[in-house]
């Protein structure tokens, strides 16, 4: 039976019980982690969130009923005793911050029972995680969870302590808006009220921000839930958190500055990591030509070298066919991996096809300085020793070369990276790399779509000196938006905003908007312009990514209390789920039979 709080006031936490408590009375509460009788007397280890404490009974000291009570002590139970701190009697647990005590019993109440788990409560759990996110208020009780989630709220409190001290002031925005689809696909809920529209769950508050700054509240920040409708993809969730900003008066540099120095101070008091500032900065351009990712890992080298000039001149096929449909041959030198076995370099070639590589040449120098190749036929001997210099290869290192489009080589050589880096063991989670990514392209061809689409968004600005290339050359213009990259994670990014009507309006037309449509679409937006806006810019972090960074997890469901799965359903509440007849009558919405359909 439940006993009841009364007349019992918890003194400590688990942890905060320590040595110094020895001769002490204390009263504490939690979980049982477990419970071992020992005839005589009874052993339970407590859990709360802070941790563990261990409890002893013995009857002499807490009476019959507390101690019959003990004997019926099963996993999962929440109790409250109250006892005296002594140094414990058996031999110290090193693993325990309370291993050196223990609290000798004197009342017990039982305030909860429990049914068994359907998986212990552990550390590091090796129960798979669909069962574990079915219960996950049971999940949540593991210690590594607490500690993320933990962690999270610091991130929370410090960043509006933060920003709060520079002058950001932190502002809702709407989470019912008006659909703007461009970008992912909205979420959308039926107006009871108007029925046949709908509102549509935002994005991010882009539009909402940028509206503060022509309403003069020069420095906002938001820790804000935001809803994208996309594909199934791994670590994706449908609702995510960003810590977003948007100041005024400001141009790139600002906002990195003061970004800068945010993330100085989080990784500092979080993970006691020194960040020394500037962080280094990279444009796009250089970092596809370098790493062929615009996140990239600088955890560890394995840069990619151009060789197209080198093998101009070779017979190769592969090689002339990507020269002369105007793409290039580039390599990287996994230094060291001479000696891969066939076998292995071989799946990596299936690896490299999966970015839609047709092939993956390969050239090891052996420890004699020979050259052992899968194109060792086509080429010259010099030609090769030239590729191997300008490779930088020495005597046991192994060379992959990719041969098609800038854009397929870059991706494919960008992945092969990070798999080597993987297979190699060179990402170590606790070594913190930043760089921002700047300059980035404004537009970006969408054969689906047949036009060019924004990179970032409609609302970023061009670079001054690229925009006359708007109407020749659209793909060359770059923008002046920004990511901040971690351990080849893209952790935030944003950019410096268009406030001149004319760009905006030439920025609509390229993408394909009439300026009826613009109109419709972002009337608002527009309207206040006319109004007096000043030059803004901002940028958003990834919370969720950036909590995943700083406490080594592998997965954002881990710092999520309660993450949706990649289908986008929730494994313990069942949603979505289908509603009542009536719900949907009253909002006006019939269900159509698709073929998916059961
Ligand atoms: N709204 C942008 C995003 O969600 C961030 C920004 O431009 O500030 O990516």
């Amino acid at each position: 039976m439940a006993e009841s709080m009364a007349g019992l006031k918890r003194s400590h936490r688990c942890t905060e019980v320590s040595e110094a408590h020895i001769g002490s009375e204390v009263t504490v509460m939690g979980w049982v982690q477990k419970s071992r009788n020992k005839g005589g007397i009874i052993f339970v280890d407590l859990r709360d969130r802070s941790g563990i404490l261990q409890l002893i009974f013995e009857e002499s000291d807490c009476g019959t009923e507390s101690f019959e009570k003990a004997e019926k002590l099963r996993s999962e139970f929440v109790i409250a005793v109250t006892g005296i701190v002594e140094k414990r009697s058996g031999a110290a647990n090193e693993n325990l911050k309370t291993g050196n005590i223990e609290v000798r019993a004197k009342s017990l109440r039982i305030l909860s029972e429990s049914e068994v788990p359907p998986f212990p409560i552990e550390e590091n759990s090796k129960t798979k995680e669909e069962l574990r996110l079915k219960y996950r208020f049971l999940d949540l009780r593991r210690p590594d969870i607490q500690r993320n989630l933990a962690v999270r709220s610091r991130v929370a409190t410090l960043t509006r302590a933060f920003l709060a001290e520079e002058g950001f002031l932190e502002i809702e925005t709407p989470t019912l808006i008006k659909s703007t689809p461009e970008g992912a696909r909205d979420y959308l809920v039926p107006s009871r009220v108007h029925p046949g529209s709908f509102y549509a769950l935002p994005q991010s508050p882009q539009l909402f921000k940028q509206l503060l700054m022509c309403s003069g509240y020069d420095r906002y920040f938001q820790l804000a839930r935001c809803y994208r409708d996309e594909d199934l993809r791994a670590d994706r969730q449908p609702e995510f958190t960003q810590i977003d900003m948007e100041l005024s008066f400001v141009d790139v540099d600002d906002v990195l500055e003061v970004n800068e120095r945010l993330l100085q101070k989080l990784f500092k008091d979080i993970c006691g990591y020194e960040l020394s500032l500037p962080i280094p900065r990279m444009t796009w351009k250089e970092a596809m030509e370098r790493y062929g990712s615009d996140k990239p890992d600088l955890r560890f080298g394995m840069e990619i070298h151009n060789v197209s000039e080198t093998v101009k001149d070779c017979e190769f096929v592969v090689f002339q066919s990507a020269l002369a449909n105007g793409g290039s041959v580039r390599g990287i030198n996994a230094e060291g991996q001479g000696a891969m076995p066939r076998k292995k370099i071989d799946a990596l070639v299936e690896y490299a096809k999966g970015f839609g590589a047709k092939g993956l040449a390969y050239l090891a120098i052996q420890p004699d300085g020979s050259f052992k190749s899968s194109f060792a036929k086509f080429m010259k001997e010099e030609e090769l020793a030239a590729l191997a210099t300008a490779m930088d290869a020495k005597a046991g290192d192994l060379l992959l070369f990719a041969a098609d489009k800038d854009k397929v080589v870059f991706d494919v050589l960008g992945n092969l990276r990070l798999e080597l880096a993987r297979q190699l063991d060179l990402l170590k989670k606790d070594d913190f790399k930043f760089l921002w990514v700047t300059e980035f392209p404004l537009l970006e061809y969408s054969e689906e779509e047949g036009r060019y689409m924004a990179m970032h968004h409609p609302f970023t600005m061009p670079m001054e000196e690229d925009w006359p290339l708007i109407d020749s050359n659209p793909g060359a213009v770059r923008a002046k938006a920004y990511d901040i990259v971690l351990n080849g994670v893209e952790m935030g990014g944003g950019s410096v905003r268009i406030h001149q009507s004319d760009i905006q309006s030439k920025m609509f037309e390229v993408l394909g908007f009439t300026p009826e449509k613009a109109q419709e679409q972002f009337g608002f937006l527009l309207n206040a312009f006319k109004y007096g806006v000043p030059p803004h810019a901002g940028l958003a972090y990834g919370m969720d990514r950036m909590v995943m960074l700083m406490v080594g997890a592998d997965s954002i469901r881990d710092v999520i209390a309660f993450p949706k799965i990649k289908d986008a359903s929730c494994l313990m509440t069942e949603a979505p789920a289908p509603v009542d007849e009536k719900q949907l009558k009253e909002l006006g919405i019939a269900i159509s039979e698709t073929e998916n359909q059961e």
